[in-house]
């Protein structure tokens, strides 16, 4: 349903109403404490009574995402619900959408969810996208692999995340080997981008139109997870301003209220290609936290709640890093001791492996983003360590 044909009215919440966050998760927290700056109560649904959510929330109802009965209660207790995580069934939102206005809709999130359907759809906003196409069988699989080429990508539509769920193609021996060992099917098969970088852009969108982006992101990655996001992205304007332009179309072609993360790569001519699109926050946006003065959080509860969207203002430059798992945990003191680090931590009890467990901003005049030697200069006791395993001096 759109925004305009919604039976629920846009106007705007009043200070103390309820935000519904579905999900327990950081960017549940992080969400729940921009409520709390505008005057709202935040009320998750969440399984975890002491996930990073619940910590800082006004209430907490504790049920199963597929549980109607707490849905209902979780509902009937909000005046709008918004989510933090994609691995909610759209059903369940679509329920939760009988009793109040659910902001980016279900039907946002079932596109998102599938990349069958989020290329499907991106192809048909004229979106540019890597070249894909469905594979379903051992017919599509071969038929894919002559469209494509080698070495080419084959992805798992569902849950695929962090760089899971998939396969590199490189010759034609390794077809049905790569195509049995993903589930489930169909699966996506994406030509190999010639890749020069990735950056995200965060758009959002209000009840009444307003579409605001915050300044693209680069996004680098260790072990499949994000590692550094460097804002601005140092690619040029027109770069800049044709991946903003991209996100405001996306936005409005789905009709979207709330905020809505784009993942895109650029190859080696320049070209940009959309690789994934989420409806919520998102890890490689929270440079703003401490770079903007209304951060992606602050946007997102905005856009939820009917309240008018300030624009992006960035007064600073960002390096963000990620604090992931019990190696980065173990620097925490030294990251307290460290001048200019900014840290945000998200109250997880356990620090395992490959866990994100809070972030670290780090910020430079405008305009003023140092290059690489510069970064790791500032980024100090959380610098890449040179490899010294295999050292045995
Ligand atoms: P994804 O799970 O789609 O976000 O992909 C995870 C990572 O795999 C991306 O951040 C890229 O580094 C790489 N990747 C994914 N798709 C492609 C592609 N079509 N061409 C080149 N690299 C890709």
């Amino acid at each position: 349903m759109s925004a305009s044909s919604s039976r629920f009215s846009s106007a705007a919440l009043a200070p103390n109403s309820v935000i519904g966050i579905v999900g327990g998760g950081q960017l549940g927290r992080m969400s729940a404490v921009a409520a709390a700056k505008l005057g709202f109560r935040a009320h998750i649904l969440t399984q975890d009574a002491n996930g990073p959510a619940a910590q800082v929330a006004h209430q907490v109802t504790l049920g199963a995402y597929d549980d109607h009965q707490a849905l209902e209660a979780f509902a009937r207790a909000v005046d709008v619900v918004t989510f933090e995580f994609e691995n909610i069934s759209a059903d369940a939102l679509d329920c939760l959408a009988q009793y109040c206005p659910v902001r980016p809709s279900g039907a946002i999130l079932r596109i998102s969810q599938d990349r069958l359907s989020e290329k499907t759809f991106l192809s048909e906003a004229d979106i540019p996208l890597a070249p894909w196409m469905a594979v379903t069988d051992h017919a599509s699989l071969h038929a894919a692999a002559d469209k494509l080429g080698f070495p080419f990508i084959l992805k798992t539509t569902r849950n695929g995340y962090d760089g899971k769920g998939q396969a590199r193609v490189y010759e034609a021996s390794q077809l049905e080997d790569a195509f049995a060992s993903l589930a489930p099917h169909p699966l996506v098969a994406e030509g190999m981008v010639d890749f020069a970088c990735e950056i995200s852009v965060m758009v959002v969108r209000g009840t009444d139109g307003t579409t605001r982006c915050f300044a693209p992101g680069l996004n680098s990655h260790r072990d499949g997870i994000l590692d550094v996001t460097l804002a601005p992205a140092p690619v040029p304007e027109e770069t800049a301003e044709r991946a903003q332009a991209l996100a405001v179309a996306i936005a409005e072609k789905l009709d979207l209220i709330g905020i809505l993360g784009v993942e895109m790569f650029i190859d080696s001519t320049g070209n940009l290609l959309v690789n994934e699109i989420a409806p919520r926050p998102h890890n490689s946006g929270h440079w703003t936290m401490d770079a903007c003065p209304t951060d992606q959080f602050d946007m997102h509860i905005r856009a939820v709640a009917g309240l008018p969207l300030p624009p992006t203002l960035r007064h600073s430059d960002a390096v963000m890093k990620n604090l992931v798992g019990p190696d980065d945990m173990a620097l925490w003191p030294e990251v307290l001791a460290t001048p200019g680090h900014i840290p945000h931590l998200y109250g997880k009890a356990a620090a395992r492996v490959g866990r994100k467990m809070g972030h670290v901003n780090i910020l430079f005049p405008y305009g003023s983003l140092p290059g690489a030697l510069g970064i790791q200069d500032a980024l100090g006791p959380l610098a890449e360590k040179p490899d010294t395993e295999n050292d045995d001096a």
